[in-house]
Protein backbone atom coordinates (compact mmCIF):
# COMPACT_ATOMS: atom_id res chain seq x y z
CA UNK A 1 0.00 0.00 0.00
CA UNK A 2 2.80 2.46 0.94
CA UNK A 3 4.87 1.17 -1.97
CA UNK A 4 4.02 4.03 -4.08
CA UNK A 5 6.23 6.86 -4.57
CA UNK A 6 3.19 9.35 -4.51
CA UNK A 7 2.08 7.05 -1.20
CA UNK A 8 5.68 7.68 0.87
CA UNK A 9 5.61 11.48 0.00
CA UNK A 10 2.25 11.69 1.71
CA UNK A 11 3.14 9.91 4.38
CA UNK A 12 6.50 11.49 4.99
CA UNK A 13 4.50 15.26 4.54
CA UNK A 14 1.74 14.30 7.16
CA UNK A 15 4.70 12.94 9.62
CA UNK A 16 6.36 16.22 9.26
CA UNK A 17 2.77 18.13 10.11
CA UNK A 18 1.91 16.18 12.79
CA UNK A 19 5.00 16.78 14.02
CA UNK A 20 5.11 20.24 13.69
CA UNK A 21 1.95 20.71 15.10
CA UNK A 22 2.57 18.61 18.24
CA UNK A 23 5.52 20.55 18.52
CA UNK A 24 3.44 23.63 18.54
CA UNK A 25 0.56 22.59 20.38
CA UNK A 26 2.03 21.50 23.53
CA UNK A 27 4.62 24.04 24.26
CA UNK A 28 1.86 26.93 23.48
CA UNK A 29 -0.69 24.89 25.72
CA UNK A 30 1.66 24.32 28.83
CA UNK A 31 2.99 28.34 28.45
CA UNK A 32 -0.59 29.33 28.50
CA UNK A 33 -1.70 26.63 31.05
CA UNK A 34 1.19 28.75 33.00
CA UNK A 35 0.37 32.32 31.86
CA UNK A 36 -1.04 35.02 34.67
CA UNK A 37 -3.14 36.26 32.15
CA UNK A 38 -5.63 33.59 32.32
CA UNK A 39 -5.78 34.08 35.53
CA UNK A 40 -5.96 37.93 35.95
CA UNK A 41 -9.56 38.33 37.22
CA UNK A 42 -9.44 35.12 39.53
CA UNK A 43 -6.09 37.26 41.29
CA UNK A 44 -7.89 39.89 41.39
CA UNK A 45 -10.88 38.93 43.02
CA UNK A 46 -8.70 36.96 45.77
CA UNK A 47 -6.45 40.40 46.36
CA UNK A 48 -9.42 42.79 46.87
CA UNK A 49 -11.37 39.72 49.06
CA UNK A 50 -7.85 39.60 51.06
CA UNK A 51 -8.25 43.54 51.51
CA UNK A 52 -11.14 43.95 52.97
CA UNK A 53 -10.58 40.47 55.20
CA UNK A 54 -7.14 42.52 56.66
CA UNK A 55 -9.22 45.13 57.64
CA UNK A 56 -11.76 43.77 59.36
CA UNK A 57 -9.57 41.67 60.72
CA UNK A 58 -7.72 44.66 62.23
CA UNK A 59 -10.58 46.43 63.61
CA UNK A 60 -9.87 43.92 66.86
CA UNK A 61 -7.52 42.64 68.47
CA UNK A 62 -4.91 40.56 66.50
CA UNK A 63 -4.03 38.34 68.40
CA UNK A 64 -7.59 37.15 69.31
CA UNK A 65 -7.13 33.51 67.20
CA UNK A 66 -11.06 32.22 67.81
CA UNK A 67 -12.39 35.48 66.98
CA UNK A 68 -10.05 36.19 63.73
CA UNK A 69 -11.36 32.14 62.85
CA UNK A 70 -14.88 33.28 63.19
CA UNK A 71 -14.49 36.17 61.12
CA UNK A 72 -12.18 34.48 58.37
CA UNK A 73 -14.42 31.04 58.30
CA UNK A 74 -17.83 33.23 57.83
CA UNK A 75 -16.43 35.80 55.25
CA UNK A 76 -15.04 32.27 53.51
CA UNK A 77 -19.00 31.26 53.64
CA UNK A 78 -20.08 34.95 51.73
CA UNK A 79 -17.38 35.13 48.97
CA UNK A 80 -16.49 31.45 48.56
CA UNK A 81 -13.49 31.98 49.11
CA UNK A 82 -10.67 29.81 51.02
CA UNK A 83 -8.79 31.96 53.70
CA UNK A 84 -6.17 30.70 55.64
CA UNK A 85 -3.70 32.12 58.55
CA UNK A 86 -0.45 30.72 58.60
CA UNK A 87 2.48 31.42 60.96
CA UNK A 88 6.18 31.88 60.21
CA UNK A 89 7.30 28.54 60.27
CA UNK A 90 4.79 27.89 57.76
CA UNK A 91 2.61 25.80 59.92
CA UNK A 92 -1.25 26.19 58.65
CA UNK A 93 -3.71 27.94 62.25
CA UNK A 94 -6.58 28.26 60.75
CA UNK A 95 -8.21 27.25 57.64
CA UNK A 96 -11.42 27.81 56.29
CA UNK A 97 -11.53 25.17 54.03
CA UNK A 98 -10.95 22.80 56.83
CA UNK A 99 -13.38 19.51 56.28
CA UNK A 100 -14.73 21.33 53.51
CA UNK A 101 -11.66 20.62 51.32
CA UNK A 102 -8.85 18.68 51.43
CA UNK A 103 -6.35 20.02 54.12
CA UNK A 104 -3.31 22.52 52.58
CA UNK A 105 -0.33 20.83 53.56
CA UNK A 106 2.03 23.30 55.58
CA UNK A 107 4.58 25.43 54.02
CA UNK A 108 7.76 25.18 52.76
CA UNK A 109 9.55 27.22 53.18
CA UNK A 110 7.78 29.14 55.27
CA UNK A 111 8.61 32.57 54.18
CA UNK A 112 6.79 34.36 51.43
CA UNK A 113 8.01 37.35 49.11
CA UNK A 114 5.29 39.34 48.76
CA UNK A 115 5.12 40.69 45.17
CA UNK A 116 4.15 44.17 45.19
CA UNK A 117 2.55 43.17 41.37
CA UNK A 118 -0.79 43.27 42.01
CA UNK A 119 -1.64 40.36 39.38
CA UNK A 120 0.99 38.33 40.91
CA UNK A 121 0.18 34.79 42.57
CA UNK A 122 1.11 31.82 43.81
CA UNK A 123 0.36 28.04 43.76
CA UNK A 124 -0.03 25.24 46.15
CA UNK A 125 -1.33 21.89 45.56
CA UNK A 126 -3.20 20.33 48.80
CA UNK A 127 -3.67 17.00 49.61
CA UNK A 128 -5.24 15.33 46.81
CA UNK A 129 -2.38 17.26 44.80
CA UNK A 130 -5.53 19.77 43.72
CA UNK A 131 -3.66 23.22 42.85
CA UNK A 132 -5.20 26.32 44.35
CA UNK A 133 -4.35 29.99 43.29
CA UNK A 134 -3.18 32.06 46.13
CA UNK A 135 -2.41 35.41 47.65
CA UNK A 136 -0.46 35.87 50.42
CA UNK A 137 -0.41 39.16 53.20
CA UNK A 138 0.69 39.62 56.31
CA UNK A 139 -1.60 40.00 59.31
CA UNK A 140 0.85 40.63 61.71
CA UNK A 141 4.56 40.02 62.63
CA UNK A 142 4.03 36.35 63.36
CA UNK A 143 1.33 35.07 60.49
CA UNK A 144 0.14 35.72 56.86
CA UNK A 145 -3.08 35.48 55.49
CA UNK A 146 -3.82 33.25 52.50
CA UNK A 147 -6.36 33.75 50.37
CA UNK A 148 -7.05 30.78 47.54
CA UNK A 149 -8.97 29.66 44.89
CA UNK A 150 -9.07 26.90 42.89
CA UNK A 151 -7.15 26.79 39.78
CA UNK A 152 -9.81 27.64 36.99
CA UNK A 153 -8.70 24.77 34.98
CA UNK A 154 -11.89 24.33 33.13
CA UNK A 155 -11.94 27.79 31.99
CA UNK A 156 -8.18 27.34 30.06
CA UNK A 157 -9.55 23.79 28.60
CA UNK A 158 -12.88 25.84 27.45
CA UNK A 159 -10.44 28.17 25.69
CA UNK A 160 -8.06 25.80 24.25
CA UNK A 161 -10.87 24.30 22.57
CA UNK A 162 -12.70 26.69 21.33
CA UNK A 163 -10.16 29.60 20.74
CA UNK A 164 -6.92 27.53 19.78
CA UNK A 165 -7.26 24.01 19.08
CA UNK A 166 -10.54 24.24 16.53
CA UNK A 167 -8.59 26.47 14.49
CA UNK A 168 -5.63 24.29 14.87
CA UNK A 169 -7.45 21.54 13.67
CA UNK A 170 -8.83 23.20 10.93
CA UNK A 171 -5.54 24.28 9.97
CA UNK A 172 -3.90 20.72 9.96
CA UNK A 173 -6.70 19.59 8.20
CA UNK A 174 -5.98 21.97 5.40
CA UNK A 175 -2.32 21.54 5.43
CA UNK A 176 -3.09 17.58 4.76
CA UNK A 177 -4.82 17.99 2.00
CA UNK A 178 -2.52 20.58 0.80
CA UNK A 179 0.19 17.77 1.65
CA UNK A 180 -2.16 15.56 -0.52
CA UNK A 181 -2.04 17.64 -3.80
CA UNK A 182 1.65 18.11 -3.38
CA UNK A 183 2.41 14.42 -3.66
CA UNK A 184 0.60 14.36 -6.17
CA UNK A 185 2.70 16.95 -7.83
CA UNK A 186 6.11 15.77 -6.28
CA UNK A 187 5.59 12.24 -7.39
CA UNK A 188 4.45 12.84 -11.02
CA UNK A 189 7.54 14.93 -11.02
CA UNK A 190 9.99 12.89 -9.93
CA UNK A 191 7.88 9.71 -10.46
CA UNK A 192 7.49 10.21 -14.62
CA UNK A 193 10.89 10.92 -15.19
CA UNK A 194 12.06 7.84 -13.28
CA UNK A 195 9.53 5.40 -14.81
CA UNK A 196 10.74 6.73 -18.41
CA UNK A 197 14.14 5.38 -16.80
CA UNK A 198 12.67 2.43 -16.18
CA UNK A 199 11.23 2.00 -19.66
CA UNK A 200 14.58 3.00 -21.21
CA UNK A 201 16.59 0.37 -18.87
CA UNK A 202 13.81 -1.86 -20.21
CA UNK A 203 14.25 -1.37 -24.02
CA UNK A 204 18.37 -1.54 -23.83
CA UNK A 205 17.41 -4.88 -22.34
CA UNK A 206 15.66 -5.54 -25.83
CA UNK A 207 18.09 -4.43 -27.93
CA UNK A 208 17.24 -0.69 -28.43
CA UNK A 209 19.26 2.41 -27.27
CA UNK A 210 16.71 4.85 -26.20
CA UNK A 211 17.71 9.25 -25.96
CA UNK A 212 15.70 10.34 -23.12
CA UNK A 213 14.98 13.79 -22.64
CA UNK A 214 16.26 15.56 -19.53
CA UNK A 215 12.88 16.54 -16.99
CA UNK A 216 12.31 16.77 -13.44
CA UNK A 217 14.89 17.92 -10.28
CA UNK A 218 18.13 18.11 -11.22
CA UNK A 219 19.41 14.99 -9.84
CA UNK A 220 16.93 13.07 -11.83
CA UNK A 221 18.39 14.83 -15.17
CA UNK A 222 21.96 14.24 -14.04
CA UNK A 223 20.76 10.61 -14.06
CA UNK A 224 18.75 11.10 -17.48
CA UNK A 225 22.27 12.07 -18.84
CA UNK A 226 24.30 9.58 -17.72
CA UNK A 227 21.40 6.89 -18.47
CA UNK A 228 22.07 8.51 -22.19
CA UNK A 229 25.54 8.33 -21.84
CA UNK A 230 25.41 4.51 -20.75
CA UNK A 231 23.32 4.09 -23.85
CA UNK A 232 25.16 5.30 -26.24
CA UNK A 233 28.02 3.68 -24.72
CA UNK A 234 26.58 0.33 -24.47
CA UNK A 235 25.27 0.67 -27.85
CA UNK A 236 29.13 1.09 -29.41
CA UNK A 237 30.04 -1.80 -27.38
CA UNK A 238 27.29 -3.88 -29.07
CA UNK A 239 28.07 -2.75 -32.41
CA UNK A 240 32.13 -2.88 -31.77
CA UNK A 241 31.47 -6.40 -30.61
CA UNK A 242 29.45 -7.43 -33.77
CA UNK A 243 32.14 -5.69 -35.63
CA UNK A 244 34.94 -7.37 -34.24
CA UNK A 245 33.22 -10.76 -34.72
CA UNK A 246 32.62 -9.60 -38.76
CA UNK A 247 36.22 -8.88 -38.91
CA UNK A 248 37.57 -12.21 -36.76
CA UNK A 249 35.48 -14.64 -39.13
CA UNK A 250 36.39 -12.69 -42.33
CA UNK A 251 40.06 -12.33 -41.37
CA UNK A 252 39.75 -16.07 -40.69
CA UNK A 253 37.84 -17.41 -43.82
CA UNK A 254 40.00 -15.57 -46.65
CA UNK A 255 43.38 -17.83 -45.46
CA UNK A 256 40.65 -20.91 -44.23
CA UNK A 257 39.19 -20.93 -47.88
CA UNK A 258 43.17 -20.32 -49.22
CA UNK A 259 44.57 -23.29 -47.37
CA UNK A 260 40.93 -25.59 -48.10
CA UNK A 261 41.33 -24.77 -52.23
CA UNK A 262 45.15 -25.85 -52.03
CA UNK A 263 45.07 -28.77 -49.77
CA UNK A 264 41.49 -29.98 -51.76
CA UNK A 265 44.18 -29.98 -55.12
CA UNK A 266 46.77 -31.71 -53.32
CA UNK A 267 44.03 -34.69 -52.22
CA UNK A 268 42.27 -34.92 -55.52
CA UNK A 269 45.59 -35.37 -57.80
CA UNK A 270 45.19 -31.47 -59.40
CA UNK A 271 48.96 -30.31 -58.06
CA UNK A 272 50.35 -33.27 -59.03
CA UNK A 273 54.03 -31.64 -60.08
CA UNK A 274 56.82 -31.12 -57.86
CA UNK A 275 56.50 -27.28 -58.77
CA UNK A 276 52.42 -27.33 -58.14
CA UNK A 277 52.98 -28.90 -54.65
CA UNK A 278 55.29 -26.82 -54.08
CA UNK A 279 53.42 -24.05 -54.97
CA UNK A 280 50.29 -25.12 -52.96
CA UNK A 281 52.51 -26.48 -49.99
CA UNK A 282 53.76 -22.27 -49.48
CA UNK A 283 50.31 -20.88 -49.99
CA UNK A 284 49.36 -23.07 -46.80
CA UNK A 285 52.23 -21.78 -45.03
CA UNK A 286 51.73 -18.26 -45.68
CA UNK A 287 48.41 -18.47 -44.65
CA UNK A 288 48.24 -20.14 -41.97
CA UNK A 289 51.68 -17.58 -40.94
CA UNK A 290 48.69 -15.10 -41.47
CA UNK A 291 46.15 -16.74 -39.50
CA UNK A 292 49.14 -16.78 -36.19
CA UNK A 293 49.67 -13.06 -37.04
CA UNK A 294 46.38 -12.60 -36.52
CA UNK A 295 46.02 -14.70 -33.59
CA UNK A 296 49.03 -13.81 -31.53
CA UNK A 297 47.67 -9.69 -32.77
CA UNK A 298 44.68 -10.30 -31.06
CA UNK A 299 46.29 -11.80 -28.19
CA UNK A 300 48.00 -8.56 -27.96
CA UNK A 301 45.90 -6.01 -28.25
CA UNK A 302 43.51 -8.10 -25.80
CA UNK A 303 45.87 -8.02 -22.99
CA UNK A 304 47.14 -4.57 -23.97
CA UNK A 305 43.28 -3.34 -23.02
CA UNK A 306 43.10 -5.40 -20.06
CA UNK A 307 46.56 -3.89 -18.53
CA UNK A 308 47.76 -7.58 -18.39
CA UNK A 309 50.42 -7.05 -21.08
CA UNK A 310 53.45 -7.12 -18.34
CA UNK A 311 54.78 -3.77 -19.70
CA UNK A 312 58.45 -2.89 -17.78
CA UNK A 313 58.68 0.75 -16.99
CA UNK A 314 62.48 2.09 -16.99
CA UNK A 315 64.16 5.07 -18.72
CA UNK A 316 64.29 4.51 -22.56
CA UNK A 317 66.32 5.74 -24.70
CA UNK A 318 63.82 6.60 -27.43
CA UNK A 319 66.48 8.42 -29.43
CA UNK A 320 68.05 5.19 -30.21
CA UNK A 321 65.18 3.37 -30.80
CA UNK A 322 64.51 6.11 -33.96
CA UNK A 323 68.12 6.38 -35.04
CA UNK A 324 68.18 2.71 -35.72
CA UNK A 325 64.76 2.07 -36.68
CA UNK A 326 65.98 2.01 -40.43
CA UNK A 327 68.50 -0.27 -39.93
CA UNK A 328 66.33 -3.20 -39.16
CA UNK A 329 63.68 -2.05 -42.67
CA UNK A 330 67.23 -1.61 -44.88
CA UNK A 331 65.91 -4.42 -46.99
CA UNK A 332 62.01 -3.64 -46.96
CA UNK A 333 63.13 0.20 -47.79
CA UNK A 334 65.19 -0.62 -51.21
CA UNK A 335 62.90 -3.02 -52.60
CA UNK A 336 60.07 -0.50 -52.13
CA UNK A 337 62.95 2.06 -53.78
CA UNK A 338 62.23 4.49 -50.77
CA UNK A 339 64.92 7.51 -49.48
CA UNK A 340 65.10 7.58 -45.70
CA UNK A 341 65.30 11.34 -43.86
CA UNK A 342 66.41 11.24 -40.17
CA UNK A 343 66.47 14.17 -38.19
CA UNK A 344 66.61 13.19 -34.10
CA UNK A 345 67.26 14.70 -31.77
CA UNK A 346 70.14 12.53 -29.20
CA UNK A 347 69.56 11.55 -25.22
CA UNK A 348 66.04 11.92 -25.62
CA UNK A 349 64.84 9.55 -22.44
CA UNK A 350 60.92 8.13 -21.64
CA UNK A 351 59.73 6.09 -19.37
CA UNK A 352 58.53 2.71 -20.62
CA UNK A 353 58.99 -0.13 -22.11
CA UNK A 354 61.56 0.12 -24.91
CA UNK A 355 60.36 -2.79 -26.99
CA UNK A 356 57.37 -1.97 -27.00
CA UNK A 357 57.57 1.18 -28.18
CA UNK A 358 60.51 0.25 -30.83
CA UNK A 359 57.19 -2.25 -31.68
CA UNK A 360 55.33 1.06 -32.63
CA UNK A 361 57.43 2.59 -34.56
CA UNK A 362 58.28 -0.28 -36.16
CA UNK A 363 54.70 -0.40 -37.29
CA UNK A 364 54.70 3.32 -38.40
CA UNK A 365 57.91 2.57 -40.77
CA UNK A 366 56.06 -0.35 -42.22
CA UNK A 367 53.29 1.35 -42.88
CA UNK A 368 54.85 4.00 -44.28
CA UNK A 369 57.03 1.65 -46.65
CA UNK A 370 54.01 -0.10 -47.81
CA UNK A 371 52.06 2.83 -48.74
CA UNK A 372 54.52 4.77 -50.63
CA UNK A 373 54.97 4.39 -53.88
CA UNK A 374 58.68 3.83 -55.39
CA UNK A 375 60.86 7.25 -55.12
CA UNK A 376 59.48 8.22 -52.63
CA UNK A 377 60.80 9.81 -49.05
CA UNK A 378 60.27 8.65 -45.37
CA UNK A 379 61.49 11.34 -42.64
CA UNK A 380 61.63 10.13 -38.98
CA UNK A 381 61.68 13.02 -37.14
CA UNK A 382 62.31 13.02 -33.17
CA UNK A 383 62.57 16.72 -31.15
CA UNK A 384 62.34 17.42 -27.44
CA UNK A 385 59.07 19.57 -26.61
CA UNK A 386 59.12 21.25 -22.81
CA UNK A 387 57.91 17.91 -20.91
CA UNK A 388 57.09 15.66 -23.68
CA UNK A 389 59.32 14.26 -26.68
CA UNK A 390 57.63 14.74 -30.00
CA UNK A 391 58.44 11.65 -32.65
CA UNK A 392 57.43 12.21 -36.44
CA UNK A 393 56.95 9.47 -38.79
CA UNK A 394 56.12 10.13 -42.20
CA UNK A 395 55.95 9.83 -46.13
CA UNK A 396 55.03 10.96 -49.31
CA UNK A 397 52.71 8.34 -49.98
CA UNK A 398 48.58 7.73 -50.77
CA UNK A 399 47.88 9.01 -47.74
CA UNK A 400 44.35 8.78 -46.05
CA UNK A 401 41.23 10.40 -46.69
CA UNK A 402 40.01 13.24 -44.26
CA UNK A 403 36.90 11.18 -43.28
CA UNK A 404 39.06 7.57 -42.36
CA UNK A 405 42.13 9.83 -40.33
CA UNK A 406 40.66 8.90 -37.55
CA UNK A 407 39.05 5.73 -37.50
CA UNK A 408 42.63 3.82 -39.00
CA UNK A 409 43.17 3.25 -35.39
CA UNK A 410 40.36 1.11 -34.86
CA UNK A 411 40.69 -2.67 -34.87
CA UNK A 412 40.44 -4.26 -38.19
CA UNK A 413 40.10 -0.34 -39.99
CA UNK A 414 41.77 -0.44 -43.25
CA UNK A 415 41.42 2.30 -45.41
CA UNK A 416 41.24 0.18 -48.74
CA UNK A 417 41.18 -3.94 -47.96
CA UNK A 418 42.62 -4.45 -51.67
CA UNK A 419 45.28 -1.82 -51.58
CA UNK A 420 47.84 -5.09 -50.85
CA UNK A 421 47.17 -8.92 -51.63
CA UNK A 422 48.55 -11.98 -50.46
CA UNK A 423 50.06 -13.22 -47.62
CA UNK A 424 51.41 -10.25 -46.53
CA UNK A 425 48.52 -7.38 -46.67
CA UNK A 426 48.02 -6.14 -43.77
CA UNK A 427 45.33 -7.22 -41.07
CA UNK A 428 44.28 -3.56 -39.60
CA UNK A 429 45.78 -4.43 -36.01
CA UNK A 430 49.16 -2.75 -36.08
CA UNK A 431 47.84 0.86 -35.31
CA UNK A 432 45.37 -0.15 -32.56
CA UNK A 433 48.08 -2.29 -30.96
CA UNK A 434 50.29 1.43 -31.24
CA UNK A 435 47.82 3.33 -29.60
CA UNK A 436 47.21 0.99 -26.96
CA UNK A 437 51.23 0.86 -26.19
CA UNK A 438 51.48 4.29 -26.26
CA UNK A 439 48.82 5.43 -24.17
CA UNK A 440 50.22 2.93 -21.51
CA UNK A 441 52.49 5.33 -21.78
CA UNK A 442 50.68 8.34 -20.84
CA UNK A 443 51.02 9.69 -24.42
CA UNK A 444 49.10 10.44 -27.41
CA UNK A 445 49.31 9.08 -30.86
CA UNK A 446 47.57 10.93 -34.58
CA UNK A 447 47.66 11.33 -37.76
CA UNK A 448 47.91 13.89 -40.36
CA UNK A 449 47.47 13.10 -44.30
CA UNK A 450 46.92 14.89 -47.44
CA UNK A 451 45.24 12.16 -49.80
CA UNK A 452 48.15 11.43 -52.85
CA UNK A 453 50.45 13.30 -51.18
CA UNK A 454 51.61 11.54 -47.88
CA UNK A 455 50.66 10.87 -44.50
CA UNK A 456 52.54 12.37 -40.97
CA UNK A 457 52.06 10.19 -37.90
CA UNK A 458 52.24 11.96 -34.17
CA UNK A 459 53.56 9.88 -31.46
CA UNK A 460 54.01 12.26 -27.71
CA UNK A 461 55.38 11.08 -24.71
CA UNK A 462 56.37 12.13 -21.69
CA UNK A 463 59.73 13.22 -20.59
CA UNK A 464 62.27 11.54 -18.51
CA UNK A 465 64.41 13.63 -16.60
CA UNK A 466 66.62 11.70 -14.47
CA UNK A 467 69.91 12.79 -16.08
CA UNK A 468 72.10 10.22 -14.25
CA UNK A 469 69.77 7.53 -15.43
CA UNK A 470 70.32 8.88 -18.98
CA UNK A 471 73.97 8.26 -18.87
CA UNK A 472 73.11 4.36 -17.90
CA UNK A 473 70.77 3.32 -20.07
CA UNK A 474 72.08 5.12 -22.67
CA UNK A 475 74.38 2.18 -23.10
CA UNK A 476 72.00 -0.89 -22.15
CA UNK A 477 68.54 -0.11 -23.62
CA UNK A 478 68.18 -1.76 -27.16
P1 LIG B 1 47.58 -2.77 -41.51
O1 LIG B 1 48.79 -1.98 -41.89
O2 LIG B 1 47.90 -4.15 -41.05
O3 LIG B 1 46.47 -2.74 -42.50
P2 LIG B 1 47.36 -0.83 -39.48
O4 LIG B 1 46.53 -0.79 -38.28
O5 LIG B 1 48.83 -0.69 -39.28
O6 LIG B 1 46.97 -2.13 -40.24
O7 LIG B 1 46.87 0.30 -40.42
C1 LIG B 1 45.49 0.47 -40.63
C2 LIG B 1 45.21 1.16 -41.94
O8 LIG B 1 45.62 2.53 -41.87
C3 LIG B 1 45.97 0.62 -43.09
O9 LIG B 1 45.30 -0.50 -43.63
C4 LIG B 1 45.93 1.78 -44.02
O10 LIG B 1 44.70 1.86 -44.71
C5 LIG B 1 46.03 2.98 -43.13
N1 LIG B 1 47.42 3.46 -43.02
C6 LIG B 1 48.26 3.23 -42.03
N2 LIG B 1 49.45 3.86 -42.23
C7 LIG B 1 49.34 4.50 -43.43
C8 LIG B 1 50.20 5.33 -44.18
N3 LIG B 1 51.44 5.62 -43.79
N4 LIG B 1 49.73 5.81 -45.36
C9 LIG B 1 48.49 5.54 -45.76
N5 LIG B 1 47.62 4.76 -45.09
C10 LIG B 1 48.03 4.26 -43.94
Amino acid sequence: MLSSLRSRLWLSYSIVILIALVGMIGPTISALSRSPLFYRQTVLQLRLAQSSLINMIKLGDLNDTDRIKTIVVNQSRIDGIRYAVINNNGNIIIDSGSGIFPPIPDFNPPVFSVDDDPFSFFIFKDMDRKSWLYVVRPLNETSYLIAASRQPVIEIREMLRDEILQPMFKGSAIALFIAFALSLFMSSWIGSPLRRLADGARQIESGTYPVLEKEGPREIQELAESFNQMSIRVQQTEDSQKDFLANVSHELKTPLTSIQGFAQSILDGAASTPQELMQAASVIYDEASRMHRLVIDLLTLSKLEEGTAGMLSGPVNISMIMDQLDEKMQPLIQAAELTIKKDISPDLVVMGDGDRLAQVFTNLLDNAIKFTPAGGTISLSLKSEQSHVLASVSDTGVGIPDMEASRIFERFYQVDKSRRGGASRGIGLGLAIARQIIISHNGEIWAVSQPGKGSTFFVRLPVYFDKTTVKIHRNNTL
